[in-house]
């Protein structure tokens, strides 16, 4: 796989004895949305805290495998250092400074970015998310839950990354803020930043990504275009809670109809 955009290459990950990821390979090309489907514990944050280089604060060491940005190496650089080449993560539970102000965490986040922009990727998040510009002096912690997670990403954009790594964003939200977060996304990315997105919610991940993998016990089991995935019987039972309507009809053959059986 080579390319311009981000390209991992049969990437392995321990922490200590644990097998985390085996020979993982994915590539998210410049202008796209990637998605990474996976149940609990199936290595989605491992996956993003290695392209971020933050593995080690974790406990975790990459065994095998390369990430490159445009064709560049990432794997031996400090975080800092990931964040200057293009690729800002934003973490799970949407981790703001809560005793900063809403300016204080989006200046933090334009640190490791071209000092020359920050005026532009301000403005750029201001029009993103005009709350955080009416909030600019309020602590963060005092946001709702929605809005630190705007500010999160707000903070990742900062930098003026070419490839953001989203962790879960609609966790905890509800579906109205969730549908927001992703329309956002999805104007982020016509604002021409990629975007490599891991997320519970298969249903939106499906909808916003133009391809996606899904990844089992630390192994890629299927990838493809999303609409392929998202039509998949094994995606749709086992990630968008389809029920198969043949094997439901022949369970309900076997024990009766289950109603029957709550009345009885
Ligand atoms: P979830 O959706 O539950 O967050 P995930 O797909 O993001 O799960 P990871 O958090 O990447 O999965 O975990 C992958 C594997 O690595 C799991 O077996 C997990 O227990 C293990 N793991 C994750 N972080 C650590 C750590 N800091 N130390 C040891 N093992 C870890």
């Amino acid at each position: 796989m080579t390319g311009s955009g981000l390209v991992v290459r049969d990437l392995s990950v321990g922490y200590g004895p644990v097998r985390a990821l085996r020979r993982v390979s994915l590539e998210v090309p410049e202008g796209a949305v990637v998605t990474v489907l996976g149940g609990n514990g199936a290595g989605k944050t491992t996956l993003l805290r290695a392209i971020s280089r933050t593995l080690s604060f974790h406990g975790g060491t990459v065994t095998g495998g390369d990430v490159q940005l445009a064709g560049r190496r990432l794997d031996r650089l400090p975080p800092d250092r990931v964040v200057a080449a293009g690729v800002s993560q934003v973490p799970e539970g949407r981790r703001v400074f809560a005793r900063m102000t809403v300016a204080d965490n989006l200046r933090a986040g334009a640190l490791g970015g071209n000092r020359r922009n920050r005026g532009e990727s301000l403005a750029r998040v201001h029009g993103l998310f005009p709350v955080l510009a009416e909030r600019a002096h309020q602590r963060a912690g005092l946001l709702s839950g929605g809005e630190q997670q705007m500010l999160a990403v707000a903070r990742a954009l900062m930098a003026g990354p070419r490839v953001l790594l989203l962790d879960e964003p609609s966790l905890g939200l509800a579906p109205l803020m969730a549908q927001r977060i992703a329309d956002t996304i999805r104007e982020i990315n016509a604002q021409g930043t990629s975007v490599l997105l891991i997320e519970q919610n298969a249903a939106l991940a499906l909808r916003l990504a133009t391809h996606a993998y899904v990844l089992e016990v630390g192994e890629v089991t299927l990838s493809g275009p999303a609409a392929d995935l998202a039509a998949s019987d094994e995606v749709r039972r086992r990630y968008l809670g389809v029920v198969d309507e043949d094997a439901a009809a022949d369970a309900e053959q076997a024990t009766g109809p289950t109603l029957a059986r709550w009345e009885g």
